[in-house]
């Protein structure tokens, strides 16, 4: 079998991207007996696999939201921690999208294979950096590779965000984020920008934060909407899932002033930007 025709090892049955002489998929689309899952979103790691291989970070999150991450077992790898699996050896590197997301590098007889998963290159506080990797074929995912998705810096975003609350301080800001990833990078770079106060999360939010928090990525004072007085939410930084801003859900606080943090965590009060499809 010669390797450079990768079509010969590296093949799309109808679970998604499997590795023939590794016997894994990689972010199968649905049960499989061995996955090595890229990172938590729902669009890629989906539930009832015997076996999971994934970073501590990505297993976390999936007991979190899933349950069990897998039925037999997983194995937790390290950043750059190499592993073999079946004949060919496997590698995690940061792929700088959420916590614990990665680049699944693949190598078998002198070939190097590199599966991005969802990646970013720009900088996010709550994960490591995406790191380049020499290789002989790169697969990626590209959503946003289009030149109509335009993305707002993200810390002039977050000024923006910051600006408003001084404008509107009667009012409760409410800011759509999906649960894993957005959710955080936004906090930890409204707490970059020197944002103090305590930030109100809806329920739906909670777990993640608290996932997020265990490895010791720090995002402050937060607290749970529910229950909160009415006055303290004045002027505040609320956070919940998009699907509540579009709900019933914002009325019962002060004023509110929505706003949606989009695929590049750019925030826009009074109006929604692009979303993302790679969901919470
Ligand atoms: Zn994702």
């Amino acid at each position: 079998m010669k390797t450079d025709h990768f079509e010969s090892w590296l093949a799309v049955d109808a679970r998604g991207l499997f590795c023939r002489p590794g016997g894994f998929h990689i972010d199968p689309h649905g049960a499989v007996p061995r996955a090595v899952i890229t990172h938590a979103h729902s669009d890629h790691a989906r539930s009832g696999h015997d076996h999971v291989l994934a970073t501590r970070e990505t297993l976390a999150f999936m007991e979190t939201r899933l349950g069990a991450a897998a039925h037999l077992g997983s194995q937790a790898v390290a950043y750059g921690e190499t592993v073999q699996i079946g004949e060919v050896t496997v590698k995690l590197v940061p792929a700088g999208h959420v916590l614990g997301s990665v680049q699944v590098v693949i190598e078998w007889r002198g070939r190097r294979v590199v599966i991005s998963g969802d990646y970013k290159r720009s900088a996010d506080p709550t994960c490591l950096a995406f790191e380049l990797v020499a290789c002989d074929l790169f697969i990626t995912e590209a959503t946003f590779a289009l030149p109509v998705f335009q993305h707002g810096e993200a810390q002039g975003e977050v000024a923006k965000l910051l600006k408003s609350l001084t404008q509107f301080p009667e009012r409760a800001h409410v800011v759509g984020v999906y649960g894993l990833g957005k959710c955080q990078r936004l906090i930890a770079m409204l707490r970059e920008a020197g944002y103090v106060e305590p930030i109100f999360l809806h329920g739906a939010l909670a777990a993640c934060c608290e996932v997020y928090e265990t490895f010791d990525v720090r995002l402050g004072t937060l607290k749970p909407t529910t229950g909160a007085e009415r006055d303290e939410l004045k002027g505040a930084i609320v956070m919940a899932p998009p699907s509540a801003i579009s709900d019933r859900w914002p009325r019962r606080l002060p004023d509110a002033l929505n706003a949606f943090a989009s695929a590049g965590c750019g925030c826009a009060p009074g109006r929604a930007s692009a979303a993302s499809s790679c969901r919470s």
